[in-house]
């Protein structure tokens, strides 16, 4: 219901749309009718009005034809008239010249008149009987009767009589009939001499050229008798046969169009002229038919009408055309004025500029510009103007020179395809001007119609974020995103130049001991160092990239051949044979680079890094602190490595690990003191595995987490086991590796594991490397407090080996030292071995440590260290590492010499 409400609502407001447009425009709507209207009047006035002229022309003179026929018509019945009176009077002379005996039958007719004509001629006596005619057999015939004899009889003068026609006594024609009278000597009536002649005679002369098919003649007595009429073929003179009622004429001569009603038989109008025979008292009467007269008119006029019609309407058609045409028009433009305006409305408040423009041809119907037809004014203000200023002017005027070039191009697309969106850059200088311009344009009606935006702080921004994305936040260096876009470039340049181009895969060595060891803050200060090492090594043009820890990336373009590439891995490895000053202390790290060159260890950037980086791990696995050129064997290498990664991941997940046990003892007693678990792996295939085979590889994965786990968690099993003896049960010492020491969760796990064995915690005793404890790391400190303060004793392994901070082993609370197995051979060997060696012992000592000696081997050792006061000794002199037996006792020892 609603809706059709609103349906009906919207019709209305469609309607009323319409109404208001009409109203405006109504001057278009009406402007065609009206023009058309105009034009046919004027163009039927002027054709009617030729028409009537030529009317009036062909009147006139047909009114002058008739005049002349008439004069032309009464000449020659004056001299007809005459002839015949000359007949008459000659056959009267003749007659009275023979005094009576004159025999019209004999005289030959062609003497008396002329050839051709049909007169006949008689003589009557006085009492109307005929003497002689030109007649046959005349006797019997009487004419006293007759006008023509009558009027002669009682006539006073010698008068031609020229009587009424009248039809013929032989012939069935009108005859006319011409008398004068005949006297006798004494001047008394003798009777007559007539000529009677067929009234059609005075009418031979019509000429149908002159006068036409419906022309007339006629001669007309003033006695207002017709003699003798012809119209067309048609002769005549009797009744109504032309003439409906006799004519009567005003004047001499003249002529008068006869309305054909009124005066002919046939009803046909006609211009008749007339002239009065001089000497006869008749009237000589030419008359031209007007339908005749006027046929070529009326021929003009039916074709002109008829083509005058046409036009009009084929007029009336173009201007209902045109004025659907310029209504639609004008409906259009109404329209997209209103979508202007709301839309100029719309936007004048928001911050997009808004144009209409269309197109400025040249000579050659090219779009050479575009006009500004309208904006708002926040279109004006992006260009710093005022609207009516941009009103009306070149659209390209807007924009500085160096973006017109682009502005007309992205206006042809929009014009040729109807669309455009874009974004431009701007060189303008101005303050305030937009540097960024988001452009948005549609055509509509061969205009366009553009939105434009000021991007200039969203671009700003994006640009920020997108250096910001390119760089690595510590170095300051490009970083992964960036060469990922960059490389690809640089290589199509290089294709393109035939160039050679390397990619330098830079690893630090040793980072990640100082990173997990001395903390991320050393390990952040050091890499930017190196960062700087790096940029100082490598040439000016050379770009150094940080991908992410401690890998670096050096861009050398522009190669003239491998050496090249060389150099700059040669200086860098140079670079990074000086110590490090850091807020920690000094510190030595070496970098492993591997080269890999385009084209020929690579086409694509991703190949090339790859590459790069497996030459980059073939230095780390051949002893590091060098370089090396890519080679294909390296994926060999690569390859193996993996499976061994892999099969040392499965070997966690299946505990292919098991643990030997090796004792240690106490110098004084000869006892064992405590035991040091040492992993195994029970390899499938390859047998039992020692851990030189795989724990190195388990450190660098990472993978040492999961053995570290699976090591605590045997050992307080095996010690569960022990104690499940019943005997006093001895601490094992575990091997914890740096990363697994530095793992939050540490002191948790070791707490979990000792809970869920019902271990008493001084049972457990942990081994880390001297390298553990470098760092500044208060989590180190605390971990080792923790634990510490639960009752596991804490042992620095290989001491002697790593790079000893003796404010550190101060700093931290460490029951036993185990020297390094090197300098357990050492004290044998030489002075200098004995001297380090009791330093040594001098100050664990003073720090309240055991020293135990690791690696003992023979028995003069043994000697040795009892005499250097050691506490404790580990060796294979004594036991070497062995599975765990039943009780913790069951291995085979060699009783300690000294004590034996
Ligand atoms: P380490 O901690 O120094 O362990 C002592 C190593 O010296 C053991 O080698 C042991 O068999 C060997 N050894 C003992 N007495 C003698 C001797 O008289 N002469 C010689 N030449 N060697 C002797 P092993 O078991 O091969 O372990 C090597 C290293 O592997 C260990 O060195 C330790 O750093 C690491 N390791 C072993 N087990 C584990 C473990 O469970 N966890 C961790 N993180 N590392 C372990
Ligand atoms: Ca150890
Ligand atoms: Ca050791």
């Amino acid at each position: 219901m609603q809706m059709v409400a609103g349906k009906s609502f919207q019709n209305i407001e469609n309607l009323l749309q319409k109404v208001r447009f009409l109203r405006g425009h109504l001057r278009w709507v009406i402007f065609w009718p009206l023009a058309a209207l105009l034009f046919l009047i004027l163009g039927w006035t002027l054709l009617l009005n030729d028409l009537n002229t030529d009317r009036q022309r062909l009147e006139q003179t047909a009114r002058s034809n008739v005049i002349d026929l008439a004069k032309n018509y009464a000449g020659n019945l004056a001299r007809t008239l005459e002839t015949v009176d000359q007949t008459i009077l000659h056959v009267r002379y003749e007659w009275e010249l023979s005094k009576g005996t004159l025999q019209l039958e004999t005289i030959n007719q062609k003497k008396l008149f002329h050839a051709g004509s049909i007169f006949q001629v008689a003589i009557t006596n006085s009492d109307g009987y005929v003497r002689t005619s030109t007649l046959a057999n005349p006797s019997s015939m009487y004419l006293g009767q007759d006008r023509f004899f009558l009027v002669q009889k009682y006539a006073i003068i010698d008068f031609l009589y020229m009587g009424q026609p009248k039809t013929g006594r032989l012939s069935n024609e009108n005859v006319l009939y011409f008398s004068r009278g005949v006297s006798k000597p004494d001047g008394s009536f003798d009777g007559v001499v007539v000529v009677s002649t067929a009234s059609h005679y005075f009418t031979s002369t019509y000429n149908q050229s002159s006068l036409g098919k419906n022309g007339l003649l006629a001669l007309v007595g003033d006695d207002y008798t017709v003699r003798a009429t012809r119209v067309g073929n048609k002769v005549g003179s009797v009744g109504a046969f032309a003439f409906a009622q006799t004519p009567y004429f005003p004047t001499l001569s003249g002529s008068h169009l006869f309305n054909g009603r009124t005066w002919f038989a046939d009803q046909r109008n006609r211009y008749i002229g007339w002239q009065q025979l001089e000497g006869f008292p008749l009237v000589a009467v030419a008359g031209l038919d007007q339908a005749d007269v006027l046929a070529p008119y009326w021929t003009t006029r039916e074709t002109s009408i008829r083509n005058a019609v046409l036009a009009t309407l084929a007029l009336i058609g173009f201007a209902l055309i045109a004025m659907f045409l310029s209504a639609r028009l004008a409906w259009r433009k109404h329209q997209l004025e209103r979508t202007q305006a709301t839309y100029r409305m719309a936007t004048e408040e928001g911050n997009e500029g808004f144009y209409i423009i269309k197109p400025i041809l040249d000579r050659s119907r090219k779009i050479s510009d575009f006009e500004t037809v309208d904006c708002n004014s926040y279109g004006a203000r992006l260009f710093q103007q005022r609207r009516d200023a941009v009103l009306g002017k070149r659209f390209s005027g807007l924009f500085p020179e160096p973006e017109r070039r682009n502005l007309m191009s992205y206006l042809a697309q929009a014009m040729e395809t109807g669309f455009y969106e874009g974004e431009m850059e701007s060189s303008s200088s101005q303050p305030g001007a937009a540097k960024w311009l988001y452009l948005k344009m549609v055509r509509s009606d061969g205009e366009l119609a553009i939105t434009m935006r000021d991007i200039s702080d969203s671009k700003a921004h994006v640009s920020e974020l997108e250096r910001r994305g390119n760089e690595d936040a510590l170095t300051g260096l490009p970083n992964r995103h960036w060469i990922q876009t960059y490389l690809p470039q640089a290589l199509e340049r290089a294709n393109g130049e035939q160039a050679m181009l390397a990619l330098l895969f830079v690893d630090l060595d040793g980072f990640k001991s100082i990173n997990d060891t001395m903390g991320h803050l050393v390990g952040d200060e050091l890499l930017c160092y190196a960062a700087e090492r790096l940029k100082v090594a490598v040439r000016p043009n050379d770009y150094v990239v940080r991908l992410g820890g401690d890998e670096f990336v050096v861009i050398v373009e522009q190669l003239a051949e491998r050496l090249d590439a060389a150099h700059v891995a040669e200086r860098i490895v140079a670079a990074f044979k000086e110590k490090f000053r850091l807020s920690q202390g000094i510190h030595t790290i070496g970098t492993s680079i591997g080269i890999s060159v385009y084209p020929t260890d690579g086409k694509d950037a991703a190949t090339l890094l790859q590459n790069a980086d497996i030459a980059m791990y073939s230095v780390k696995t051949t002893g590091k602190g060098n370089y090396r050129f890519f080679e294909h064997r390296f994926y060999e290498v690569l390859r193996s490595r993996l499976d061994r990664e892999h099969e040392l991941r499965h070997a966690i997940e299946n505990d292919e690990f098991v643990m030997h046990y090796q004792p240690r003892i106490d110098m004084q007693s000869g006892a064992v003191s405590s035991m040091e678990a040492l992993v195994r792996w029970k390899h499938p295939t390859k047998g039992l595995l020692e851990p030189i085979e795989f724990i190195a590889l388990a450190e660098e994965t990472g993978l040492i987490l999961g053995i570290g786990d699976l090591v605590i968690d045997k050992v307080c099993a095996q010690l569960a086991a022990w104690s499940r003896q019943g005997r006093t049960v001895l601490p094992v010492s575990v091997n914890v590796s740096p990363r697994q020491f530095n793992q939050g969760n540490f002191t948790k796990t070791i707490a979990v594991c000792l809970k869920r064995y019902q271990l008493a915690s001084d049972l457990l005793e942990i081994e880390i490397t001297e390298s553990c404890m470098m760092g500044d790391s208060g989590d180190v400190a605390n971990s080792l407090a923790t634990l510490r303060s639960m009752g596991i004793k804490f042992l620095i392994d290989d001491f002697g080996t790593g790079y000893s901070s003796l404010s550190q082993l101060q700093r931290l609370d460490f029951d036993v030292l185990k020297v390094d197995r090197a300098f357990t051979s050492e004290v044998e060997k030489n002075e200098e071995g004995k001297v380090f060696f009791t330093a040594i012992i001098t100050m664990a000592h003073a720090l309240g440590m055991r020293v135990v000696a690791e690696g003992v081997e023979n028995e003069r050792q043994i000697k040795i260290l009892k005499f250097l006061r050691c506490d404790e000794i580990q060796g294979f002199y004594v036991a070497r590492p062995s599975p765990a037996g039943d009780r913790q006792t069951d291995f085979s020892s060699r009783p300690v010499p000294a004590l034996a």
